[in-house]
């Protein structure tokens, strides 16, 4: 199974796709957490990248395609993965629609979780609490002042992926607003009616 999960910072992607790869048992793929470990690891990639996160700004598209094409080859994504985070631009999607294409494979499902913009703030402050709680650092971009800047990146360069994705017929909404558990019950039951 190949999807996609779309939808601003604090939506519950990471959350959710970290329960959906192990009851399935496809890999997690997010380039924020692929971009955070090469800044970590102090690639010149990752620093340049680094200054970018830290600031709420989008990575350049080629940086992150190159990294994903690398990653997808990899023999744990040959049964499928989540994809949390990327595509985050309409060039990513083309990207990464060229990419399965010249492959011979085609994504199951791009999955957007529809949230109230209202709440994010709030969980954003709750994740870097609860980092904080289990002596894990906390993300510099998880912060009021960043956090406007990433969901201004959202708006203008993301939610376009909706539109791209509906017009292909492979956009599924899910409502991120419900508890935790019921929203991997939503995700887990339209999966299902997905695999038919
Ligand atoms: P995330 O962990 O998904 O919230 O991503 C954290 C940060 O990593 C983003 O604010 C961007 O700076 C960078 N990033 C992650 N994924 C992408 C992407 N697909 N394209 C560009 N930048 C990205």
């Amino acid at each position: 199974m190949r999807l996609i999960f779309l939808g601003p910072p604090g939506a519950g992607k990471g959350t959710q796709a970290a329960r959906i790869s192990e009851r399935h048992g496809i890999p997690q793929l997010s380039t924020g957490d692929m971009l955070r470990a090469a800044a970590a690891a102090g690639s010149p990639v990752g620093l340049e990248a680094k200054k970018l996160i830290d600031a709420g700004a989008l990575v350049p598209d080629e940086v992150v395609v190159g990294i994903v094409a690398e990653r997808i080859e990899e023999p744990d994504a040959a049964k499928g993965f989540i994809l949390d985070g990327f595509p985050r631009t309409v060039a990513q999607a083309e990207a990464l629609d060229r990419m399965l294409a010249s492959k011979g494979l085609s994504l199951d499902a791009v999955i957007e979780f529809v949230v109230d913009e209202g709440a994010l703030l709030d969980r954003i402050a709750t994740r870097a609490r609860e980092m904080q709680e289990r002596g894990q650092e906390v993300r510099k971009d998880d912060n009021p002042e960043v956090f406007k800047t990433r969901l201004e990146a959202f708006r203008k360069q993301t939610a376009p992926l909706s539109a791209h994705y509906a017009e292909k017929g492979q956009l599924e909404k899910i409502d991120g607003m419900k508890p935790i558990d019921e929203v991997t019950r939503d995700l887990v039951a339209l999966l299902e009616k997905k695999a038919g």
